[in-house]
């Protein structure tokens, strides 16, 4: 994708002033003239890069610029009741990036606090995004998921994050059911509950289960071996049964 951006100018005319007499003509009177140039991306003013002003002679027309202005006539531009402040809407784009970015943050901010008030009161049926390599294997390489019929442990998969499911809490434990599958990024993860996968394909989950204590569940979500979880909405399950029905 590209950016088309750069500078452009306004230009604002201020009124008259009267200052030392024009060299061509005598007059001494003028219109001051004040050019504001801003920064854009796609023509949306983003912030102002700086301004110059000018003298027009108002008999003659003749233009003194802002760096062959005299002393004298930029004290009188200073003393003319004409101030030229830089037009509010220059500063556009910085203040709808600012609401943007305020915004996001503020959503992201609001979803921490939902998972976290979800991690406090645990409920069977909430699905966790978790970083099976570390949790697995890393963190507790003695106390791997188990399948308790073929009295085996789960075996290290391709990539890192995963979903478990809570499937029981038992002596401050929750006892986690594992997926069957793994993901390269943890959003990937998440989106196989979010669009339902996890309900909807039949073997999604193994029979391995991993009890995880749950007083340890805030230091995992604190270093990402918990990167978030998700309690699903009774519709949503209903939903997506339905859907895994008409397969
Ligand atoms: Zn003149």
């Amino acid at each position: 994708m590209w950016i088309i951006y750069g500078t452009k100018t306004s230009n604002k005319v201020h009124g008259r002033i009267t200052s030392e007499p024009c060299s061509e003509c005598n007059n001494n009177i003028f219109s001051l003239d004040t050019i504001h140039k801003y920064f854009h991306i796609y023509g949306i003013p983003f912030f102002p890069t700086g301004k110059s002003t000018s003298l027009v002679c108002n008999n003659c027309n003749k233009v003194y610029e802002n760096n062959a202005l005299s002393e004298n006539r930029k004290i009188d531009i200073k003393n003319s009741r004409h101030k030229s402040t830089v037009p509010f809407y220059h500063f556009t784009g910085l203040v709808l990036l600012t609401l943007l970015i305020t915004l996001i943050s503020w959503s992201i901010y609001q979803d921490k606090l939902k998972e976290q008030a979800i991690l406090r009161t645990p409920a069977v049926g909430d699905y966790y995004v978790v970083n099976f390599k570390n949790l697995f294997f890393m963190n507790n390489p003695d106390d791997k998921p188990k399948d308790e019929l073929t009295d085996t442990i789960v075996e290290q998969k391709p990539y890192d994050f995963g979903v478990v499911k809570l499937v029981e809490i038992k002596n401050e434990k929750l006892i986690l059911l594992v997926g069957n599958y793994t993901y390269k990024y943890p959003t990937d993860a998440k989106k196989s509950i979010t669009d339902g996968i996890i309900l909807m394909q039949k073997d999604y989950f193994t029979d391995y289960i991993y009890e995880l204590p749950q007083n340890k569940v805030f230091d995992y979500y604190d270093k990402g071996d918990i990167q978030s979880v998700y309690r699903m909405s009774k519709f949503q399950e209903l939903l997506y049964k339905a859907k895994q029905e008409n397969q």
